[in-house]
């Protein structure tokens, strides 16, 4: 049951015939995993705060960074050197007292990832390395939990809702991680300030409609954002059936760190940029 007080927070929510009181109360019970409290994972923790997801669990081992504040908009400048989990979850407290703030000060593994993952209903991807996508990706079909990605770099953007077998998972798509030093970072190439809010903003989106089960999720589809030319493409995205993972004859069944290692071309990534 909501409160008076949660009646009146909620309530242009309450006024959508697709949410509803009892939309409202299931956003209450959910619980959203967050990889990353970068600026991805900023807006998606912002948002979905707001909207009254019950239980955000935050995994980030990073700390603040100068670097950061132009586009990792949940820290202030006063939360430099900080945990970026306590940051957040500080703001989180500000913005929606509500919501349940469960942090986890360190990097996901393939060793931790399991234990962690069970406890959610759902896990929005805010990473920015590949090891760590594959990751998140493969648990996700492992433990069965839909797995929202969104990536950006410079001025584009791509988002995706994986749910197998309804639609592919993101190794159906992209099989094996790029050579090391093929795709450069953001912290190489640059990357636009607002996009990740962009990006996050359309994860976050895609997050609350899967709690509620409501619409059409980017199920299938692979978004792409141009943001210098505004455009935004649809890919049309299938199964594969030969899939390591998700596929009828699956050779992954059980994550192992060695499979995930970080590309070494760049060792500064390994210890700064885990996410945006
Ligand atoms: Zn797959």
């Amino acid at each position: 049951m909501l409160t008076n007080d949660q009646i009146i927070r909620y309530s242009r929510h309450i006024l959508l015939p697709e949410m509803g009181g009892k939309g409202q109360e299931k956003l209450l019970s959910s619980k959203v995993l967050l990889i990353g409290a970068g600026g991805l994972g900023s807006p998606v923790a912002l948002y979905l705060a707001a909207a009254g997801v019950g239980t955000l669990g935050i995994v980030d081992g990073d700390h603040v960074d100068l670097s950061n504040l132009q586009r990792q908009v949940i820290h202030a400048t006063p939360d430099i050197g900080r945990l970026k989990v306590d940051s957040a979850r500080e703001t989180i407290a500000q913005i929606n007292p509500d919501v349940r703030v469960v942090t986890y000060p360190e990097y996901i593994t393939a060793t931790n990832i399991g234990g962690i993952l069970s406890e959610y209903d759902l896990v929005v991807d805010g990473c920015d390395n590949f090891a760590t996508r594959y990751l998140v990706s493969d648990a996700a079909v492992i433990y069965k939990k839909p797995y929202v990605y969104g990536s950006i770099l410079r001025l584009d953007g791509q988002a995706a809702v994986f749910n197998p077998p309804q639609g592919p998972c993101y190794r159906c798509i992209f099989p094996e991680a790029p050579p090391p030093g093929a795709v450069p970072s953001c912290q190489e190439a640059g990357v636009l300030g607002v996009l990740p809010g962009l990006l996050g903003v359309i994860q976050a989106t895609e997050a609350l409609k899967m709690l509620l089960g409501i619409g059409e999720p980017l199920i299938g589809r692979l978004l792409l954002v141009d943001a210098l030319y505004m455009e935004f493409t649809e890919a049309k995205v299938a199964r594969n059936k030969n899939c390591p993972v998700c596929g009828e004859n699956p050779t992954i069944t059980e994550l192992r760190d060695e499979n995930y290692r970080q590309e070494t071309c760049n060792t500064e990534l390994d210890e700064t940029e885990e996410e945006k």
